[in-house]
């Protein structure tokens, strides 16, 4: 760590930082959001946390609301919590979640187990409705999870997944699958078309309402996976016409690591709609323990087993402030944020060979931006180390995720600051 920096010696770099940092604390003064920071749970060692896209922070409710749930409710109500609440949290928690995040009517929206298993159940619900098709398109460069299941479900029901490609486009970091590739490939076959709305790798939002317009022309479902959009950017499931939609609550959400995932199927698919996971709790009237499956009329078929209830608290504590902030200044804080962090990654890392994965152009970008350099991987502990807290991704890359209701200006500058010096300690510029 010996290494001399541009901010050491008297140049143009020393003015640029000191440029930067100025604007990042007018952009604190200004930020409208910017009380919503209090509501986290300190970290005095972190000084930068650029993670939000993998694991939300626990707002300070979260540990209050969790002691008091399990001494007052746990503990003071015992089985009858059942009776009072408990029983009914997958549905009334899924309707908070989407009259705040997903824009979506009550009656379409469950809290089910982990992202995966919720995509399970929807990919097979979606398939059962359309019986006679024998196709289904997904995207090449999808999270694992997506691909996996989606290739074990073809393999198991012996239809055929069309691979598409996303287009790559280095200039504009536009990488993702286009509504031109959907239309090629969709046919009389296509049963579903299952995709992520945001890029996991470079934050590229997905033209949802052109794809899920394709797909119903060629009289084809869609599947939308929603884990990097659900309280990144508002979201109109209804208006959109979607059919079917899964997302984290761990991610933009900040339930907490391993809270269950939400699952909507729009209304008009519910009365007929089936799913392979037949549990006691998704049937009509749960507690006659009857001798067959009847699935209940309502969103509720969708529920399996006994619902997290526990791990439902810390979201319901964060559902509170996305609810005081409202999801259209949420994603203007995270276009600021977003915005911020490719000002300051032109100005400090590109000099050291850093480039931009993500788009430019905000309209299309998500909530985090991607960077790569060959010694990110290096960089990483000396970061860690710091206080510094990005989201690294092999073999090159880090994601840099500002969570909006969390992070401040400041923080980013601090950030993208730490990865210039950290990279200039692993030997980058040399
Ligand atoms: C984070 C993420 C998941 C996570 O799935 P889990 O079952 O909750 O682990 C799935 N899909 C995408 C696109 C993700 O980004």
């Amino acid at each position: 760590m010996t290494h001399s920096r541009p901010s050491d010696t008297p140049s143009s770099g020393t003015d640029t930082s000191v440029h930067l940092e100025e604007r990042a604390r007018r952009l604190d003064a200004d930020d409208p959001l910017a009380a919503f920071r209090d509501a986290f749970e300190p970290a005095p060692e972190v000084l930068s946390y650029l993670d939000g896209n993998s694991l939300g922070r626990p707002t300070r409710d979260a540990a209050n609301r969790l002691r008091d749930f399990t001494a007052d409710q746990w503990g003071g109500r015992l089985i009858r919590g059942w009776d009072e609440g408990w029983f009914e949290k997958p549905l009334t928690v899924g309707d908070r979640v989407g009259r705040a995040a997903l824009g979506a009517e009550p009656g379409q929206t469950f809290i089910g187990e982990s992202t995966t298993v919720v995509l399970y159940k929807l990919i097979h619900a979606a398939l059962d409705a359309r019986p006679d098709r024998t196709e289904i398109i997904a995207d090449s460069a999808n999270f694992p999870t997506d691909r996996y299941l989606v290739q074990g479900i073809a393999d198991a029901r012996g239809l055929t997944v069309r691979w598409l490609d996303p287009v790559h486009d280095a200039d504009s970091g536009v990488t993702g699958v286009l509504p031109a590739q959907v239309e090629k490939a969709a046919t009389a076959q296509t049963a579903l078309v299952l995709l992520s709305h945001i890029d996991y790798r470079t934050g590229y939002i997905a033209d949802l309402p052109a794809i899920t317009d394709i797909a119903h022309r060629a009289g084809a479902l869609v599947v939308w996976d929603l884990c990097h959009s659900v309280g990144a950017l508002p979201l109109t499931l209804d208006e959109w016409d979607v059919d079917f939609a899964a997302g984290c609550t761990y991610k933009y959400l900040n339930g907490g690591p391993g809270s269950p995932a939400f699952g909507y199927v729009a209304a008009r698919h519910i009365p007929s709609a089936t799913q392979p996971i037949r549990g006691w709790m998704g049937v009509a009237n749960a507690f006659e323990m009857g001798p067959a499956y009847e699935p209940h009329p309502g969103i509720r078929r969708f529920v399996s087993g006994t619902p997290s209830v526990l791990a439902m608290v810390p979201l319901e504590a964060m559902l509170d402030q996305v609810e005081a902030a409202g999801m259209e200044a949420v994603r203007g804080k995270s276009v600021a944020l977003t915005d911020f962090v490719v000002e300051l990654s032109d100005a400090l890392l590109a000099p050291l060979g850093v480039t931009l994965g993500s788009p430019r152009d905000a309209a299309v970008r998500g909530g985090h931006v991607t960077i790569h350099h060959e010694l990110c991987e290096a960089a990483l502990p000396l970061l860690w180390e710091r206080g510094i807290i990005p989201d690294f991704r092999r073999p090159n890359g880090l994601r840099l995720g500002p969570s909006p209701l969390s992070t401040g200006f400041a923080e980013v500058y601090a950030g993208v600051a730490g990865i210039r010096d950290a990279l200039l300690d692993a030997g980058a510029g040399e």
